[in-house]
């Protein structure tokens, strides 16, 4: 959930002064940066936290995290790490590890 708060100008000669909290940016992947779906974006900040928990994403591992392709990819480290071969993507490794745990 990234917060942005920017100041907007009253029209009167910009007298006023409002603090308006931003709206929520798009989700993108932690090792890809491809777009990440099942996420909320555009709303306001304030409206995303109203959400319940798997509104605000999806129920499989790494939802919300990882994009399809990079979640299929730490699966197959995983079964090759439980097979007896060694990873060799080291920016997978902390997700393998999570994976390792829950398997
Ligand atoms: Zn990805």
């Amino acid at each position: 959930m990234q917060k942005k708060k920017y100041l907007k100008k009253g029209k009167s000669h910009g007298q006023k002064i409002n603090l308006v909290s931003g709206k929520s940016a798009k989700k993108t992947c932690a090792l890809c940066k491809a777009q990440l779906h099942g996420v909320p974006h555009g709303a306001k900040t304030s409206a995303t936290k109203k959400l319940s928990k798997t509104q605000k994403r999806p129920s499989a591992i790494f939802g919300g995290i990882l994009c399809n392709k990079c979640r299929s990819m730490i699966a197959e480290e995983t079964a090759k790490i439980l097979s007896g071969k060694e990873s060799l993507d080291l920016r997978a490794k902390p997700y393998v590890e999570i994976m390792l745990k829950s398997v």
